[in-house]
C-alpha cells in the first residue's frame, strides 16, 4: 500500500482521517486453562467478549513453574487459528501430523485448526521465566473445514524496526513505516490481520493506518497506554484489552513507565459463532459433528 498510485480515498475525499478512540475495556482475569496453566484472559471470557474475527486473548507470565509446568498436553481444535507469541521461555508443540516446533523466547506459532488438528503445547524448562501470548482469530465458514496447517516462525524470521518514540515487531500484516513498508511473515490471510508488538519509552507515541473496515484492539503487557488523542484520548492500563472505536489511524502513547503492548486488528467475518470448548464452527451442528467426529476420532481425517 505504500506505492505511490495508492491514494487512499478518504484524502481525496477532503477528509480528516478518523483517528480511533478507546470504546471498549475488557480486564484480563486468572482463569486456568491446560493442564493447570495460570493464565490472564481478556477477550473470550464468554461470547460477549470477542471482536469479531478474535475470538479469545489470554496472557501467560510467571517465574513460578507451578504456574505452567503442568502445560496443555493433547487437545484437539477445530475451525479457527490457534497464534502464540513467546517474549520468555521455551514450549514444545507437537501434532499428529508429525510437526514438532519449539517455540523460543521472541518466536511464534501459526497453527490453523482447520478440519481438525490434535497438539500439546508443553514447557521445555523446569524453571525461569514464561512470559507469553496465545489468541484465537476465527476463520470463515468457507475455510472452517480446509486441512489443518502450522507454521513456526524463528524469532529471527520477525522483523524489527526502531521507530521514533521505541521498537516495533511485525508478526503479522504490513507496518508502514515512515521509510516504506515492513512486512511480517505471516500475510495474505482472508482476515487480513496485522499483529505488532510494540516498545515504546515514556512518551513515546506510535502511528498507524488501520484499514477502516478491520475491527482493532492493544493490550499492554507491561506500563499503560494512552489511545487517542485530544479531547479523545483515554488512559488504558495493563492487563485490559482496549477495543478501539472504528475510524483509520490509531495513535497510542506510552505512560510514564513506557510501554509494551501488542496492537492486533483483522477484518470480521459476520458470519455466525457458535463455540463449544477447542472447537468453533457456525451452527450447532456442525459443533456436533465436531464432536461426533472427535469422539469416533475421525476429527483429524483428510
Ligand atoms: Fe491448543
Amino acid at each position: 500500500m505504500n506505492s505511490p498510485l495508492h491514494i487512499d480515498a478518504s484524502l481525496l475525499a477532503g477528509e480528516k482521517p478518523r483517528i480511533r478512540s478507546l470504546e471498549r475495556v475488557i480486564p484480563a482475569k486468572p482463569v486456568s486453562d491446560g493442564a493447570g496453566v495460570r493464565l490472564r484472559r481478556s477477550l473470550g471470557q464468554s461470547s460477549a467478549y470477542r471482536l469479531d474475527p478474535f475470538l479469545m486473548l489470554d496472557e501467560f507470565a510467571s517465574d513460578d513453574p507451578d504456574d505452567y509446568i503442568a502445560g496443555f498436553p493433547p487437545h484437539p481444535h477445530r475451525g479457527f487459528e490457534t497464534v502464540t507469541y513467546l517474549l520468555a521461555g521455551h514450549f514444545l508443540h507437537e501434532d499428529h501430523l508429525g510437526h514438532k516446533g519449539h517455540l523460543r523466547s521472541g518466536g511464534a506459532q501459526w497453527m490453523t485448526a482447520g478440519r481438525g488438528i490434535i497438539h500439546s503445547e508443553m514447557p521445555q524448562q523446569e524453571s525461569g521465566r514464561v512470559h507469553g501470548f496465545q489468541f484465537w482469530i476465527n476463520l470463515p465458514a468457507s475455510e472452517k473445514m480446509k486441512p489443518a496447517a502450522y507454521r513456526d516462525i524463528a524469532p529471527e524470521d520477525i522483523p524489527g524496526l526502531a521507530i521514533a518514540g521505541g521498537e516495533i515487531r511485525v508478526v503479522a500484516g504490513t507496518f508502514e513505516a515512515p521509510g516504506g513498508p515492513l512486512a511480517g511473515p505471516v500475510q495474505g490471510l482472508s482476515t487480513a490481520p496485522l499483529f505488532f508488538d510494540v516498545r515504546l519509552v515514556a512518551g513515546g507515541r506510535f502511528e498507524q493506518p488501520v484499514p477502516s473496515g478491520h475491527t482493532a484492539f492493544l493490550y499492554a503487557y507491561s506500563g499503560a497506554l494512552i489511545v487517542g488523542e485530544g479531547d479523545r484520548a483515554q488512559p488504558l492500563p495493563g492487563q485490559q484489552a482496549g477495543v478501539l472505536s472504528a475510524g483509520d489511524r490509531v495513535v497510542v502513547t506510552a505512560g510514564d513507565e513506557g510501554a509494551g503492548f501488542l496492537f492486533l486488528a483483522a477484518r470480521p467475518l459476520g458470519e455466525p459463532v457458535v463455540q463449544y470448548g477447542p472447537f468453533v464452527m457456525n451452527t450447532r451442528e456442525e459443533i456436533d459433528q465436531a464432536i461426533a467426529d472427535y469422539q469416533s476420532g475421525t476429527l483429524t481425517a483428510a
